[in-house]
């Protein structure tokens, strides 16, 4: 029976350990590493990276669509803390989406930002996985029709809708310089962390919510320099970084 318990007691250990180091990796102030994702719309290569060169506590690897279809899947976690999808990637195969899924239910974080609202129009799972959908064509989601439009160089006011949520606590109200989106599909089962009421834009700007074991960010904001160089931006995209592993 002594043995019963103390073989338990390894066990337990055991299971406590990966808990253990992971909480002391984050101790030791151990960088982000996130995959960035582009592919399937252009954008200002330089300026975009040195964005996330700039950020403190990370570190990235680049991918693009379609060779990054392969790289989605179980595996991934061990190498990669959180994907950035920054892409607008027409469609992925139905292998490479069932594998996506699968690698989302290991927890790694997700951060979806801008154009990937528009990305594999056709996978309604990804609009899941989002929590929304930019619609190039008419369509009806949960007995609503939509049909997106785009609109450059707006000033855009946003507010924020959250100010517990750590990715917005204390963050004032900000005017940016950016693409609107407007008429896009935002489920209602996300949190809604930034607002605007520009009459060419939808009104959730921001938003967060869960999908399998990962923890989801989706920015709309971030069309080019402009916007990627406003400050009350680039807090909130390193912010939405650090809350999607769990920092
Ligand atoms: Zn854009």
């Amino acid at each position: 029976m002594r043995k019963l318990i103390a073989l338990s007691c390894v066990v337990s250990l055991l299971w406590l350990l990966p808990t253990a180091v992971n909480a002391q990796a984050q101790a030791d102030g151990k960088k982000v590493r996130m995959l960035i994702v582009t592919g399937g719309h252009g954008f200002e290569e330089a300026k975009f990276f040195k964005m996330f060169d700039e950020f403190k506590g990370v570190e990235y690897k680049k991918a693009f669509f379609p060779q990054a279809g392969e790289l989605l899947k179980p595996g991934l976690e061990k190498e990669c803390d959180v994907i950035v999808m920054y892409d607008m990637v027409k469609s992925i195969t139905p292998e490479q989406q069932k594998a996506f899924v699968e690698l989302l239910n290991t927890g790694i974080g997700l951060l979806c930002m801008h154009h990937d609202l528009g990305a594999s129009q056709e996978w309604a799972e990804f609009t899941k996985i989002r929590g929304g959908k930019y619609c190039m064509k008419a369509e009806t989601i949960d007995g609503k029709e939509y049909k997106s439009t785009f609109d450059h160089g707006q000033d855009i006011k946003v507010t924020v809708a959250d100010n517990e949520h750590p990715i917005t606590k204390g963050v004032a109200d900000f005017t940016i310089h950016d693409e609107t989106y407007g008429s896009c599909y935002v489920s209602p089962s996300v949190k809604v962390l930034l607002r605007t009421d520009h009459p060419k834009s939808c009104p959730d700007l921001a938003w967060v919510h869960e999908y399998a074991k990962s923890k989801v960010f989706y920015l709309m904001l971030g069309h080019d320099s402009k916007a990627w160089e406003n400050p009350a931006f680039k807090e909130i995209l390193e912010r939405g970084i650090k809350w999607s592993v769990g920092r």
